[in-house]
């Protein structure tokens, strides 16, 4: 399974829905997993963050707006995006699933193409990670699309973990990250690693950076950050 992929956590209990966008996502080359209850979603939460969830609004054990007040409510997730899957068509209940922090809205049935397009749409929105364009800090820039680094327009080189570690860090500048949270950002699916794996990819890529290496910060006791001050 490719880390680099985004997971997508769909939370349905009808078996027919849940396996037609599981199929869809995984035809689109997403990560997806299926759980059928807000218990089950839960569980699955504490054990691995994905990039996006689609939550239907009706669940055997509680109800999907419940769910996202308590997933908003929790820090760790307060900026997962969620768009909600519903047979509610009402404008009021779609206005309630926003006020409760849904990023978007699908009304069932819908086709899988407008699934995947709103799906699309929202990565690009909420994980900068996942953008297409140039990204950069100082006399650093990285290429998405061709997935190179550059110090001053000089193509550098960069080992597979340092590049996506550099990518993490210049779509969230200025914030510091400890090293479980990057094992689990940057590795996501690769658990088993250990926490000062993260340091030797750190020390790798300050090296890869070279003059430049005073981008990637230590946060004494906390972690590391990437900031131009
Ligand atoms: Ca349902």
């Amino acid at each position: 399974m490719a880390a680099d992929k985004p997971t997508i956590l769909i939370i349905e209990d009808e078996p027919a829905i849940a396996e037609l966008v599981s199929f869809t996502l995984k035809e689109a080359g997403w990560n997806a997993f299926v759980v059928h209850n807000a218990s089950d979603a839960w569980d699955f939460l504490q054990r691995r963050t994905p990039q996006l969830i689609l939550l239907d609004w009706m669940l055997p054990d509680q109800s999907g707006l419940r769910f996202l007040s308590k997933i908003r409510a929790d820090r760790q997730f307060n900026e997962l995006p969620v768009i909600m899957l519903t047979a509610k068509s009402m404008e009021e209940d779609k206005i309630a699933g926003l006020d409760n922090g849904a990023d978007d809205y699908i009304t069932k049935p819908f086709s899988p193409r407008e699934l995947t397009a709103r799906i699309k749409a929202l990565l690009r929105r909420k994980t900068p990670e996942h953008a297409q364009s140039l990204m950069s800090a100082g006399i650093v820039s990285l290429d998405p699309v061709s997935c190179t680094v550059s110090m001053n327009s000089q193509k550098i080189e960069i080992g597979h973990a340092e590049f996506k570690l550099l990518k993490f860090f210049l779509a969230h500048p200025d914030r510091v990250f400890s090293r479980s949270q990057l094992l689990d950002k940057v590795w996501g699916d690769h658990v088993v690693i250990e926490e000062r794996t993260v340091d030797v990819h750190v020390l790798r890529l300050r090296k890869a950076l070279k003059e430049a290496e005073h981008l990637i910060k230590t946060v004494r006791s906390v972690g590391y950050m990437l900031s131009e001050k």
